[in-house]
C-alpha cells in the first residue's frame, strides 16, 4: 500500500458498512467515503485537472473535507491546507504562492475569494450550498453536490490509479509565528511513513474511536487524527470546533472513546470545566497533546483529575510527527519523549553545528522518511532548512537526557544573548508565570546598545490586579542567575497570537522596538 487513499479503499473492500466518520448526527461508512471520493476524483479529473495540480481546502472540518483531501489524491493533484481562519492578506499569500486551481470551500469561503485577485483559480467547490451551478466573477463555482454527480456522469471517461510514493502529496503552510509562512511540500510516501510509526507507538487498532475537535487544515487534526483513524480503518468523531463543555459530555456520554487529543489550552480549559462540573471523570485510553508546550504543572493537575498522564508529543509541519513520550514507559513532565521509532534526532550546537552531548542546549535536528521534500517556491530557504550531512533543522531549541527524552526549550530565532550570554525565553516566563497576578506572559530581546540584547518581559495581567515592575524584576532576581532578569516589565492587555493561539514574538519585538 503506499498511500493513504489506497489504504482506505482497502479497507472498505473488505468490510464496505464499517463506519469511519461520525459528524453531528450523520455516519459515513467507509462504502460511503470511496464512493465519493471516486466521484470527487473524476469531476476533477473531467474539468481538466493536470497531474500535480493544486486543489486547495478552505473549509471548516466537515466530512465533506476527507473526500476532497482524498479525491485530489485520487486524482493525481496536490492539496493545499488553509488556515479557515485567514481572511485577506493571508488568504492572498498562499493562493498566489501555490498556484491553486481550484478551491473547495464554503459560502463565506467564498465570500472572501471574491475580493482577491487570483488568476490561477479557475474553479469554487462549495460544500454548503445547494445551488445549482453559478458562475461568478472570473471563476466557475459548483455545489459539492452538484460537483458529485458530474464525476457520476464522467465516470467511464477517465481511468483512475493510485498513487505512488514519490508523488506530492500536500503543501502545509506552517503556522506563521516567527515569520510569514512557509508552504511545505510532504510527499504519499512521507505521510505513510509517519502514521505507520506513529499507529504503532501509540498502539492504535481498529477498535479504536477518536473524538477529534482538532482543524483538518493543520497538522496536527489532519496528519495525526485523521491519517490514524484512515490508516487502521477506525473511527471518529469529527466536531467543527473545541469547547471545554461539549467535549466533557461527549466523552462521558460514550465510553467507546478511546483517544483524544489537543492542543495545551485546550487541556487546561478541559481541567477548568471538569472541576466545575465535578463528579467521575471519562477515561479514554489516551490523551494526546502537541504544537506548543505543556507546562509540567497542568501535566500534573490534570493526571491528578483524570486519573491518568496526557501523552505530550512534538512535531512540525515540515516534519509531521517527531518525537513521542512512550505508551507504555514513563511519561516525563516538560519533555517530548523520544524519536518516533524508525526516525533519528540529535542536538547540536547553534554556531559550530557540531553535535552536542547529553544535557547541552542547541538546535534540535531530525533525519527519517517523515521529512518534507522542500519548501514550496523557495530553494533558498529549503536550502538553508538542511545540514550539510543531510538533517533537518528544526529552529527548536533543545536538550536529550542521558535516557534519550528530549526538552524544547523554545524557538532559535527567539533566543537572547545578552552580553555573551544565552537566555531561553522559555525558562524565565516559567518563572514568571508563577508570579501572583500575572496571567500571561511573553519574554523576548530588544537591543541594547551595551549587551546586544536586552531580556524585557511582555505581561497581561491578571484582571483586577496591578503587579509592579520592580516586584516583578526582585521576584526574578532570587529565583534566577542575574543576567537572566528582565531589565524592564512592559504591561499589555493581550499577546498578539496567530490561528493556532501560539504566541507571535515577532509582532511584539516589532511593537516594541
Ligand atoms: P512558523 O514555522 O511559520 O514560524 P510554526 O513553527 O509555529 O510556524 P507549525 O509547523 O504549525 O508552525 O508548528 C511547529 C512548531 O510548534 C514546532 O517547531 C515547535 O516549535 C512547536 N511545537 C510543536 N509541538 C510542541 C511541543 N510538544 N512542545 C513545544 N513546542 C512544540
Ligand atoms: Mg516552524
Amino acid at each position: 500500500m503506499d498511500s493513504i487513499v489506497e489504504i482506505v479503499f482497502r479497507h472498505a473492500e473488505r468490510e464496505p458498512e464499517r463506519p469511519a466518520i461520525f459528524f453531528e448526527g450523520q455516519t459515513v461508512s467507509y462504502r460511503q467515503l470511496v464512493l465519493e471520493v471516486k466521484q470527487f476524483a473524476l469531476a476533477l479529473l473531467g474539468n481538466g485537472l493536470r497531474p500535480e495540480d493544486r486543489v486547495a481546502l478552505f473549509l471548516e472540518n466537515c466530512p465533506a473535507f476527507v473526500v476532497a483531501y482524498l479525491g485530489t489524491h485520487l486524482a493525481g493533484g496536490i492539496v493545499v491546507l488553509v488556515n479557515n481562519q485567514y481572511r485577506q492578506v493571508e488568504l492572498s499569500h498562499i493562493m498566489t504562492d501555490a498556484g491553486v486551481r481550484f478551491c473547495v470551500t464554503g459560502t463565506s469561503g467564498r465570500a472572501e475569494l471574491s475580493r482577491l485577485e487570483l488568476p490561477d483559480l479557475e474553479m469554487l467547490i462549495i460544500v454548503d450550498d445547494d445551488a445549482h451551478e453559478v458562475t461568478h466573477e472570473a471563476c466557475a463555482s459548483y455545489s459539492l453536490s452538484d460537483f458529485l454527480n458530474l464525476g457520476d456522469e464522467q465516470g467511464a471517461s477517465y481511468e483512475l490509479t493510485m498513487p505512488s510514493p514519490d508523488d506530492p502529496a500536500v503543501i502545509g503552510y506552517t503556522s506563521g509565528t516567527t515569520g510569514r509562512s512557509k508552504g511545505a511540500l510532504l510527499l504519499q510516501r512521507n505521510l505513510l511513513a509517519n502514521i505507520t510509526s506513529l499507529t504503532e507507538a501509540w498502539r492504535w487498532t481498529s477498535e479504536d474511536h477518536l473524538l477529534l475537535v482538532l482543524p483538518l487544515f493543520h497538522t496536527h487534526g489532519l496528519m495525526v487524527g485523521m491519517h490514524g483513524t484512515l490508516y487502521m480503518g477506525a473511527r471518529v468523531t469529527l466536531r467543527r470546533k473545541f469547547d471545554a463543555a461539549s467535549v466533557l459530555t461527549n466523552l462521558r456520554d460514550d465510553p467507546g472513546i478511546s483517544l483524544f487529543f489537543g492542543v495545551p489550552t485546550m487541556y487546561s480549559r478541559l481541567l477548568a470545566e471538569a472541576e466545575r462540573q465535578g463528579g467521575p471523570m471519562p477515561h479514554p485510553r489516551l490523551f494526546v497533546s502537541g504544537s506548543a508546550p505543556l507546562s509540567a504543572h497542568l501535566f500534573n493537575d490534570f493526571a491528578h483529575v483524570f486519573g491518568q498522564f496526557i501523552l505530550e508529543r512534538y512535531g512540525m509541519t515540515e516534519t509531521i510527527m517527531n518525537m513521542t513520550n512512550p505508551y507504555e514507559g514513563e511519561r516525563r513532565a516538560g519533555t517530548v519523549g523520544l524519536p518516533f521509532p524508525g526516525q533519528e534526532a540529535r542536538v547540536v550546537d547553534t554556531q559550530t553545528r557540531q553535535v552536542l552531548s547529553a544535557g547541552e542546549i542547541g538546535e534540535i535536528e531530525v533525519r527519517g522518511p517523515h521529512i518534507f521534500a522542500g519548501y514550496w517556491n523557495r530553494p533558498d530557504a529549503t536550502a538553508e532548512a538542511f545540514s550539510e550531512d543531510g538533517w533537518f533543522k528544526t529552529g527548536d531549541l533543545g536538550s536529550s537526557a542521558s535516557d534519550g527524552y528530549f526538552t524544547i526549550t523554545g524557538r532559535a530565532r527567539e533566543l537572547i544573548i545578552s552580553g555573551g550570554y544565552n537566555i531561553y525565553p522559555r525558562e524565565v516566563e516559567d518563572v514568571l508565570a508563577t508570579y501572583p497576578g500575572v496571567g500571561e506572559v511573553a519574554v523576548i530581546g530588544l537591543p541594547d546598545p551595551d549587551m546586544g540584547e536586552q531580556v524585557v518581559a511582555v505581561i497581561v495581567p491578571v484582571p483586577d490586579q496591578s503587579p509592579t515592575a520592580s516586584d516583578i524584576i526582585a521576584y526574578c532576581r532570587e529565583r534566577l542567575a542575574s543576567y537572566k532578569k528582565p531589565r524592564q516589565v512592559v504591561f499589555i492587555e493581550g499577546l498578539p497570537r496567530n490561528a493556532l493561539g501560539k504566541v507571535q514574538k515577532h509582532v511584539l519585538t516589532a511593537r516594541l522596538r
